[in-house]
């Protein structure tokens, strides 16, 4: 048995690997592989239709709001967000609030002017600033709603009337929250959306078409969103991925079902950490991300012997981030309630027989 809480790319439902499996062999009874089939066939064009329906419902979306599926990951959302939406001679206001935040800022200060509204690196991004204002004539407003490296998670969409932005790669569909109040949304699939290689874009379509600059039309979210996430051929068996674990979602009852799912989980955890002083969670209380969950062991020879321990038990993906330490633990949607409970049990057995 192995307990996969990688970071991502991370676990997936057992049900959605095997119908991925079946699908590479003989998709659909069609007697073709769903990676040789045209993507502009019917065949490809339903999936790509059950992907978009399905995520705008699991988001509960409105109609000023679109749905696209690109390249490229997160990371070229840090750039393709200010190319759209940040002309040259203006301001993007931004949170400083870890790792993926500080690399969203950078790419954007190629386009415009980026105001860091206020930054937690003063203590190793190990909580969510709080207390800031952000400039009502900034262009859009830009943070990170699960800080996936640090382990730490915003807990309430800022009140604010400049346009929200957010990269919500690692706790999307985790919870429940209004997802319209969003002017753009981003996450990279690989963690709670299914198979690395796909962008989930979500935006509201007055925001566009403002920008100056002329756009290379695969950096314009308008031409995708003419071409329904088809304006070159996209990475269909992620598309395909994406689908079935979004169907798998709903069939769980949707985002606010696997959302009491999540919230055992991460009590569990946090519960079997703040008992057991051998182990010590790196972030303020109040910010705790329940997505992953970053702890430390102040005695290096424990540290080594609790990661080996774990391995034994065919724990994986437990090591912290290289630029952390210590260990995180990711627990996203598809990651049974069972693998949180045989994790806690081996830190009790492992603290009771080292203490
Ligand atoms: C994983 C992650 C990224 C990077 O995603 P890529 O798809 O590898 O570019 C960006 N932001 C957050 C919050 C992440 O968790």
């Amino acid at each position: 048995m192995v307990y996969n809480f990688n970071g991502g790319p991370s676990i997936l439902p057992k049900e959605v690997f095997e119908e991925a499996s079946r699908a590479i062999l003989d998709f659909n009874g069609t007697g073709l592989s769903i990676l040789e089939i045209g993507h502009r066939t019917a065949l490809f064009q339903e999936v790509v239709d059950e992907l978009r329906v399905t995520a705008r419902e699991l988001m509960g979306l409105d109609a000023e709001h679109e749905v696209l599926f690109l390249h490229g990951g997160a990371s070229t959302q840090f750039f393709q967000v200010p190319m759209n939406l940040l002309n040259q001679d203006a301001t993007a206001a931004y949170l400083d609030g870890g790792e993926w935040g500080r690399k969203a800022i950078k790419e954007a200060k190629l386009f415009g002017t980026v105001e860091v509204v206020a930054s937690s690196k003063d203590k190793n991004y190990t909580y969510i600033p709080k207390g800031y204002t952000i400039p009502p004539a900034a262009a859009y407003f830009h943070y990170t709603t699960n800080n996936t490296i640090e382990g730490t998670q915003m807990h309430a969409i800022p009140e604010t009337s400049v346009p929200l932005v957010a990269d919500m790669s690692s706790d999307i569909l985790s919870h429940v929250m209004d997802f319209n109040r969003f002017a753009l949304i981003y996450a990279g699939a690989q963690k709670n959306i299914g198979a690395a290689g796909v962008n989930l874009v979500v935006v509201r379509k007055d925001i566009l078409g403002k920008v100056q600059r002329p756009l290379p039309t695969m950096m314009d979210y308008r031409q995708h969103i003419e071409a329904g996430s088809l304006l070159n051929t996209p990475p269909v068996f992620a598309f395909y991925v994406c689908m079935l674990t979004l169907r798998w979602l709903k069939q769980q009852g949707g985002v606010s079902a696997i959302e009491k799912i999540n919230d055992r989980k991460a009590a569990l955890l946090y519960q079997t950490l703040d008992s057991l002083p051998m182990f010590r969670p790196t972030v303020a209380k109040e910010d705790r991300s329940k997505m992953n969950v970053v702890f430390v062991m102040d005695d290096p020879e424990l540290e080594k012997s609790f990661l080996a321990t774990c391995k034994e038990h065919g724990m994986v993906g437990i090591k912290g981030h290289r630029s952390v330490g210590g260990f995180r633990i990711s627990l996203y949607n598809a990651l049974p309630l069972e693998s949180v409970e045989v994790l806690t049990e081996l830190m009790n057995d492992f603290a009771h027989t080292k203490a």
